[in-house]
């Protein structure tokens, strides 16, 4: 079956080590908002690893006047936090110009919802779903310091809200700008590295896996896992080109979800999110560890990949799960039928039922 996308891309990126140095310049004409009256104030919301970090703080261009928030990441993004994150600024200082992600995936989302709240009103929770959002977003743009998600190409941002754990999902969603510096991502912990990037993996895999992929999705799943390939078995991290490598590879991941869609694991995943706030990229790694039955060589070459890399994947952790919690994840990740639908075709329910996933998650 064709599917049919109509998307929209990132306006403007730049890559390359030192991009994050031009973010000042780039953000300059932002700043007018209307030519001839006052520029504009800029909020920066960045992860809260760089709070202590007095050089990198140095090197984020807020002027006087613009607004400076340090995030934890400890916590995905929830539709609270983003409502009174607009809230506060638009009470104390009105309607900025733009706003700037600088952080993973959780801080990239947290400007891209963020900056749709400023010009939709309510709640962030009316608007988790796809084309909800009514207006344009305030300019937004996205800095990765850590790579993997493709948070800073697609066109949604997670949101885990009162009863949904889903994105804000529209064509405004996506960003304006995006400075791709891969400096930037050179002091990720090597387990958070290895998680985060197999995001990419994954989206890739499942990308091309499935039943709605075409040429266009192919061609980008492609050359990710070839990059991954490099990345996560054949080069060392000191490798100058590592780094650039999966920046790359996670840009290519995100836009091989374009004209496909992703599948079991990120099914699973959401079960695991939603129920026992996992993150989302260990959980993928819990998950696709145990999925050989449906993606089979790519979970070798994953586990190769595992060892090569000495990182550790949570095991046995269903041991501790009640047969309540193990329903409860396998009724969210039931209720994704787009994945199924990609990943088995139309007939999904002839060979999947609640309890198939149950015995994923018991393998877990
Ligand atoms: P993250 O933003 O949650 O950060 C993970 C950890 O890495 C944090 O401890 C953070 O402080 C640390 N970190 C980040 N940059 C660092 C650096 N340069 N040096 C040292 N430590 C650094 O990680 P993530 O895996 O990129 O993002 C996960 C989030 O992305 C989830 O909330 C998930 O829902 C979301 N997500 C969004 C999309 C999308 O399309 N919008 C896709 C996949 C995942
Ligand atoms: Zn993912």
């Amino acid at each position: 079956m064709n599917l049919f996308r109509n998307f929209k891309s990132v306006t403007k990126t730049c890559y390359g080590r030192g991009s994050f140095g031009k973010l000042g310049e780039i953000l300059e004409p932002i700043r007018t908002v209307t030519p001839g009256q006052a520029p504009g104030f800029m909020v920066f919301v960045v992860d809260d690893y760089f709070a202590d970090n007095s050089d990198f703080k140095k090197r984020i261009p807020n002027k006087a006047g613009d607004e400076l928030f340090f995030i934890s990441t400890l916590k995905e993004p929830y539709t609270e936090q983003i409502d009174a994150l607009r809230d506060d600024i638009v009470k104390r200082r009105g309607m900025p110009a733009g706003i700037i992600g600088i952080g993973g995936g959780t801080v990239m989302d947290i400007a891209k919802a963020t900056a749709l709240m400023f010009t939709n009103e309510g709640s962030s929770v009316q608007y988790q779903g796809l084309n909800l959002i009514k207006k344009p977003g305030i300019y937004h743009c996205g800095v990765p310091t850590i790579s993997g998600t493709g948070a800073e190409v697609s066109m949604t941002a997670v949101l885990t809200g009162p009863v949904k754990k889903l994105g804000l999902k529209c064509d405004w969603t996506v960003f304006d700008q995006i400075v791709l510096d891969p400096d930037l991502i050179a002091s990720v912990p090597t387990d958070q590295w290895f998680y985060t990037g197999m995001d990419t993996y994954i989206h890739s895999v499942e990308a091309i896996t499935g039943t709605k992929k075409n040429t266009f999705a192919e061609a980008y799943s492609e050359k990710s896992l070839e990059m991954c390939r490099e990345v996560f078995l054949k080069m060392d991290r000191t490798n100058v080109k590592s780094d650039e490598f999966l920046m790359v590879a996670s840009y290519m991941g995100g836009l091989s979800l374009t004209y496909s869609e992703v599948g079991v694991c990120h099914a699973l995943s959401y079960g695991l999110g939603k129920v026992l706030e996992i993150h989302h990229c260990i959980a993928n790694c819990i998950a696709f560890d145990k999925l050989e039955d449906v993606y089979g060589e790519y979970v070798q070459e994953f586990k190769t990949m595992v060892k090569h890399n000495k990182v550790h994947i949570p095991q046995g952790l269903a041991k501790d799960w009640s047969e309540e919690t193990i329903s409860a994840m396998a009724e969210v990740a039931y209720n994704l039928p787009h994945m199924w639908d990609h990943a088995f075709g139309p007939d999904w329910q002839k060979v999947l039922d609640r309890e198939r996933i149950k015995g994923w998650y018991r393998r877990m």
